[in-house]
């Protein structure tokens, strides 16, 4: 077994040629770790902020936050994984981008049967989020109206079939006719494309004016301002994410002018930060995978040395549903 791991690596901020593929040696794990042998890596838009410097790290950096493979070897205190587990996880720090690693053990999961290495490396950090989103930011109930953002992306294609499964009506927005139709195959109720119609005027139509109960929106910049516009009296607004840019500085008094809005800034990091919370969140997401509620569609595979690429094509909003990249 070699002590040596490819894992991509980057020594400087910037666009997807910044990524380098260097052996890393792997050590013994520590107290609370875990080294797993990895089977296929996520591909996130968090990855992109934290390569281009919008979220900053310690440089030189491993990137990556989502994976799944094979436990090798387990470290003091560690009680949940053993040698030869199937698991997978969405977890701090980056570094997911790997052959194999050493990582801290409280956010891997093991991996059901019955669920594959690439739909685990696929689906923890998106499908995490979704039920974050969707159970733990604001009470939405059977009947309730939420407008999803991006809504055939990776976490999008989750979030219609979450809603769908839980009653909710989703009214999405995506970059393309093409894209809207994929939303709207997954449970999306409406789809609109927002680089050809007005949004926030579209959803007051399909709400007869009353607007949303709930945006999800991880656009950011393009989305911000419209958004509210969407929402009823007394609405949150969930601004998860830059995909266009950051929001800029919010003037509060538009929340009171709006109708009393609520606006909330999450990361799922904060939610999975406490192991119990994290093996619990994991175990709905898999009972909604295994029930067959949300399937995870992988439409894009790279191999790890076109992790570039990879970047790009995500960053050109040439994808849909999921990325992984293959080992
Ligand atoms: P996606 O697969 O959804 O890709 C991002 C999508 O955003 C694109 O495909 C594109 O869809 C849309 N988009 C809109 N404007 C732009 C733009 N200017 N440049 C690029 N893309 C744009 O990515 P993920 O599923 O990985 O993540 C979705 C979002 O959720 C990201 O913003 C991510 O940061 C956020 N997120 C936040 C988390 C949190 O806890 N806060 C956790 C996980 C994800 P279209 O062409 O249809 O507009």
């Amino acid at each position: 077994m070699t002590d040596k791991a490819r894992t991509v690596v980057f020594h400087e901020t910037g666009g997807p040629e910044i990524l380098r593929l260097e052996d890393r040696t792997l050590g013994e794990p520590g107290a609370g770790e875990i080294r797993i042998r990895q089977k296929a890596c996520g591909l996130n838009f968090i990855d992109t902020y934290q390569r281009s410097g919008l979220y900053p790290m310690d440089l030189p950096h491993a990137l990556g936050m989502e994976a799944a493979g094979v436990v090798e070897a387990v470290g003091p205190g560690v009680d949940h994984l053993k040698p030869g587990d199937r698991a997978a996880y969405a977890a701090t720090p980056p570094g997911a981008y790997a052959e194999a690693r050493v990582m801290p053990a409280a956010q891997v999961c093991p991996l059901p049967e019955g669920i594959g290495f690439d739909t685990g490396a696929a689906m923890m950090l998106k499908g995490l989020t979704v039920e974050y989103l969707f159970h733990r930011t604001t009470p939405i109930s059977k009947g309730d109206t939420v407008l999803f953002h991006a809504a055939a992306g990776g976490v999008g294609l989750i979030a219609c079939q979450w809603a769908r499964s839980e009653g909710i009506t989703l009214i999405g927005t995506a970059g393309t006719d093409e894209k809207c139709q994929l939303a709207l195959d997954h449970g999306a109720t409406h789809c609109i494309n927002y680089r050809t119609e007005d949004f926030a005027a579209r959803v007051r139509e399909l709400t007869d004016g009353r607007g949303v109960d709930v945006v999800m929106d991880s656009v950011g910049k393009d989305t911000f301002e419209g958004s509210l516009d969407c929402l009823k009296p007394l609405g949150m607004m969930i601004s998860f994410g830059n995909a266009s840019g950051p929001v800029p500085p919010v003037n509060l008094g538009l929340l009171a002018q709006k109708g009393s809005l609520k606006v909330t800034r999450p990361t799922l990091f904060t939610h999975i930060a406490d192991h119990d919370t994290c093996q619990s969140m994991a175990m709905t997401l898999f009972d909604k995978v295994k029930t067959g509620a949300v399937e995870i569609r992988i439409d894009q595979r790279f191999p790890l040395e076109q992790v570039a690429e990879a970047h790009r094509t995500l960053e050109a909003r040439k994808t849909t549903g999921c990325t992984i990249l293959t080992l």
